[in-house]
Parts: structure tokens; sequence; C-alpha cells
């Protein structure tokens, strides 16, 4: 299969590409990667007459930690990310994500930005930005703007991002205690089943002082799940609190049938996986 015929654009700066798509408008599209956007247009799902390369944008290339703050160009790569030993002190789920996104290949393109820019909401990781409450800064023509992750999604494929807007970065708080990304998945290299992110802290007391809970594929955007991670906040992490937790998440959830199973697997799979994520994450608090 190959994609239909387009013009290729490589600006070297944001204005630039931002010059490029007001110019071209509805027919133009940015490429990061292309790991998901190619395949799509091989698919003739997406049929872009212009495709605007970020790829030669050095600016949106990085991964700044300072005073307690998490930075990350929009074209930072998955690989990168992965190796990153600065970003692992500062915010370890985002390793312990990545490494569960498709393969190396993949993973060697793919970039942050077109990850949660996309709205699949097979993703990985838009629930892991949820969950880390981070906020995605936008650069348009009438400016700069910066939209939570836990606010930037509608519906599959729609997101707060306008169409004449670049997202150039993520910022977020840098993170303390356990965490863990658990995904279910058919196989190696697949998009998942069910996934849930969760970040906890344990106090010195051993109460949980913080609490954030996220899933992924099930319903047709990220979920971040208020009134679990309330619950485990208020109520302490036991086995009891937990169930109360997974059962409240489990309402938020609308999976679909479709080829990795039908809904009622996935609830089941997905009430699984967000128990042992969430008794991994304690774990390691
Ligand atoms: C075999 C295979 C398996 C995969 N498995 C997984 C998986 O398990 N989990 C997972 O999360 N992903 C998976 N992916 C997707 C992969 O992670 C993609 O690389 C990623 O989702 C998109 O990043 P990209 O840089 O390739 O974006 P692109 O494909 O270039 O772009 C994706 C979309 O985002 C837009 N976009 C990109 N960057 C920006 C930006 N800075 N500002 C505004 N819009 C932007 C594009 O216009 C396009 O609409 C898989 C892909 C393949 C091919």
């Amino acid at each position: 299969m190959i994609t239909g015929n387009f013009e290729y654009h490589q600006p070297s700066s944001v204005p630039e590409a931002l010059a490029l798509l007001s110019d071209l408008g509805d027919e133009a599209r940015v490429i990061a990667g292309g790991h998901s956007l190619i395949p799509t247009m091989k698919l003739r799902l997406a049929m872009p007459e212009h495709l605007i390369d970020l790829q030669g944008i050095k600016e949106l290339k990085n991964i700044d930690v300072s005073n307690g703050e998490v930075r990350i160009g929009a074209m930072t790569t998955q690989a990168e990310l992965i190796g990153s030993d600065e970003l692992f002190q500062a915010a370890p789920i985002i390793r312990e994500t990545a490494l569960q996104i498709a393969d190396p290949q993949v993973r060697y393109m793919g970039t942050i930005g077109g990850n949660v820019a996309n709205g699949d909401p097979g993703n990985d990781m838009p629930a892991v930005m949820q969950c880390l409450d981070a906020t995605f800064l936008l650069q348009g023509p009438d400016g700069e703007r910066s939209v939570a992750a836990r606010e930037f999604y509608e519906a599959a494929y729609f997101t707060a991002r306008d169409e004449l807007e670049i997202l150039t970065e993520i910022r977020f708080s840098a993170c303390e205690g356990g965490y863990s990304y658990g995904k279910q998945k058919r196989k190696i290299g697949d998009y998942a089943t069910a996934a849930a992110a969760v970040l906890l802290t344990k106090g010195a007391d051993g109460s949980c002082t913080a609490a954030s809970i996220a899933l992924t594929n099930l319903a047709d955007t990220p979920l971040y799940c208020a009134d679990a991670s309330s619950h485990l906040q208020s109520n302490g992490v036991s086995e009891d609190s937990i169930a109360s937790a997974v059962a409240s998440a489990m309402e938020q959830i609308e999976p679909v049938d479709d080829n990795r199973g039908p809904a009622e697997f996935k609830k089941h799979a997905a009430a699984i996986i967000l128990t042992s994520t969430i008794r991994q994450a304690w774990a390691r608090a």
C-alpha cells in the first residue's frame, strides 16, 4: 500500500511551520514520526495534500528538568524518553510506559507530541499525561496557550487543539512516590486491550497522601478517574479500598467490541489490570 500524492514541506522553526499551516489550511497536516499518520494515509483514512514535517525544528526536541518541573519538547522520540536518566529520576512512569509502546523501530521514530496530539484512544501516553496532570503548550496564529491534559481529549481523534495550532511542549511537576503503568495486550508490540497509569504517594504514617489514576483504550478518550483517585487518598490503600476504587473506575469505562475482544471481556481485563497496577504503585511508594 502506498499513500496518495502530497507535497512535502520541511520548515526549520515553529513560526515557519505555523505560517505554512495558515497558508495551506485544511489541506495540510503536520507530521512528526509518521508512525500513526502514514498508516492512516496508506489506508486513505487521511489524504492530506501537504505534509509539514516537524523533524527539522530543533527547538522541539529537548528534555529539561529543573526546579521540580519537567518540560519535554513535542518532537522528543519515545526512544529518547527511555534513554533519559534525568527524566527517569523525575518521572519514572514515562520510561515504564514508553517501553510498552510498540517495538524499538517504532519508538526510534514515534514522538511524544505525535502520541498525545493524535487523539487515538489506543495511544498510551495520553492517560499517563492525565495521571501526571500535565499541561500541553500549543502555538498558533494567535500566540501560545496551554491546555490541561485532563481537558484536552474530546472524542476519538478530536482534541482541544485547533487545526492551525502545533503542540510544542509538555510540562508537568516531577513526581514523588510510587508509580506503575500496567498494560494488558494481545501480544508484544500491540496497542492496549486495557491499560492503567497510577501514581501514589505514601506518608510517613503509611497513609496515602496523593493518588492519581487514568486509563487507556477503555473509552473513546483517555479517562482520568477522579473519584477512584480521591477514594484511595481518603481511605488509604488496602485490598478493600483498592476494590472500591477499581469499582468506581469501572463505572467510567465504555469499552466497545472489536478485534481485541468483546466489551465484557475488556471490562474484566480492565479491573484486573487496574488492581495489579495500584498494588504495584503502592509497593513502590
Ligand atoms: C506497529 C505499530 C504499533 C504501535 N503501537 C503503539 C502502542 O502500543 N502504543 C502507542 O501509544 N502507540 C503505538 N503506535 C503509535 C506510535 O507510538 C506513534 O509513533 C505515535 O502514536 C504517533 O507519534 P508520531 O510521532 O509517529 O506522530 P505522527 O504519526 O507523525 O502524527 C500523528 C498525528 O498527530 C499529529 N501531530 C504530530 N505531532 C504533532 C504536533 N507536534 N502538534 C500537532 N499535531 C501533531 C499529526 O498531524 C497526526 O495527525 C504504534 C505504531 C505502529 C506503527
